[in-house]
């Protein structure tokens, strides 16, 4: 199937019920109640949530997928049952390829008590991504006893990453970031590693197609903790894959459905082994990593006097249990910020700053706290009037532009 068939195959067949990026444990048993492939539940989180392995096909090639192992992580979690959708839903040759040459292990939220809160870290407030020799985590020991188990050719190890991270030094969001991990600390390249490479290489050249520039690499730096370096060394061809930011997809939909084009197009080229023709000068041309985005950046605004930058932020923080959340912004920094970039950016030549309190008549719909009116101070609240003319023109709260009351 091409790119273009499985997207449109996407349509009809994404799992319904994910419309956010929180949901929990107990939604994931009852999706899987109605998954027909086999499950088996390999264990227990440190409080007891049960953690299920799918697995489907019968080729000789083993192929290890796991998502979430941090909480708070969860596109790739939907991707999963996407694609496991799609597999009960295809009977073409794309499908029936892929299952007869290799055996698919799925692990979907390794990390259920982090899920619960939507946090990164587990239970025992341990980052599991740093517990692959210790392995005081009891997830981390079900990793790690797949790993010897399955003894897979491929593994997949999902994650979601930061989405002010930038596609190289440049104003693009990286929408996805791959990393094939390095093994020791002089990053070298044996086969195992070489073939992780090819096969990042092989879901980058479809994604430059859909989303050019907007895709990046992780610094291969060696983690001796991270089970992504340790799944490599001990012999498994391990792909990391990060879903970044893609502008106000704040849910991450479109994300989702990028990485299930990526890992069923990845899975058809293990299996075909056409990997083999992508070189480690592709795998290079891939821009790296950055940080050098602002959520929000107002250019050339006059405060104090002087003509500023002032770059804003906006953090996710859980309400509801964790099943919602809300912006909280942040002043992030201020000042020349002529080598950053926003992923919203505003430019306010001519306007001036001013305090909210010099409105705070005209605010009372907006409900603003009277100490959150007070002058833009550095790692506070984004709360500030611009004017131009002696007049008001706009309002940004929490980091937002909002309409100006008449
Ligand atoms: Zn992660």
């Amino acid at each position: 199937m091409t790119e273009s068939d499985l997207l449109l195959t996407y349509e009809r067949i994404k799992e319904p019920f994910f419309t956010k990026r929180r949901f929990k444990h107990a939604d994931l048993v009852k999706l899987l109640e109605k998954c027909s492939f086999q499950k088996e539940e390999i264990g227990e989180s440190f409080e007891g949530r049960a953690i299920f392995k799918i697995k489907l096909g019968t080729g000789k090639k083993q192929v290890l997928l796991w998502s979430q192992m941090h909480g708070n992580e969860a596109t790739a979690t939907m991707a999963i049952f996407d694609i496991l959708n799609f597999f009960a839903d295809s009977s073409n040759s794309f499908v029936e390829d892929i299952l007869t040459g290799l055996t698919l292990h799925f692990v979907p939220m390794l990390n259920p008590d982090g899920a619960e809160r939507f946090t990164r870290r587990t239970a025992q407030q341990i980052d599991m991504n740093r517990d692959a020799l210790a392995l005081v985590c009891p997830e981390s020991k079900l990793l790690k006893k797949l790993q010897d188990e399955i003894k897979p050719a491929f593994s997949f190890n999902l994650h979601d990453q930061n989405v002010r991270y930038s596609a190289g030094a440049t104003k693009n969001q990286a929408a996805i970031s791959f990393l094939a991990t390095a093994y020791n600390e002089a990053t070298d390249w044996n086969e195992n590693r070489t073939r992780a490479m090819q096969v990042i290489c092989e879901m980058n050249a479809i994604l430059q197609q859909i989303i050019p520039d907007k895709v990046g690499r992780f610094s291969d730096e060696f983690e001796p903790r991270a089970f992504g370096d340790n799944i490599q060394k001990w012999g498994s061809s391990l792909i990391l894959i990060e879903s970044g930011g893609y502008g106000t997809d704040h849910e991450k939909m479109y994300l989702r459905k990028l990485n299930f084009l990526i890992i069923l197009k990845a899975l058809e080229s293990i299996n075909k082994q056409t990997y083999k023709r992508r070189e480690l000068v592709d795998y290079n041309a891939i821009p790296t990593n950055q940080k050098c985005l602002f959520d929000l950046l107002i250019k050339n605004v006059k405060m104090d006097g002087e003509k500023v930058d002032i770059g804003i932020n906006k953090d996710e923080v859980n309400i509801d249990n964790a099943t919602n959340y809300e912006f909280k912004s942040v002043v992030e920094d201020i000042g020349d910020m002529s080598t950053y970039w926003g992923i919203e950016e505003f430019d306010a030549t001519g306007f001036e700053l001013r305090p909210l309190a010099k409105f705070s008549e005209i605010l009372t719909s907006y409900n603003v706290k009277k100490e959150d009116m007070g002058r833009l101070e550095f790692e506070k609240k984004a709360n500030f009037a611009l004017m131009k003319n002696g007049e008001l023109c706009h309002l940004v709260l929490n980091g937002e532009f909002v309409a100006v009351p008449s």
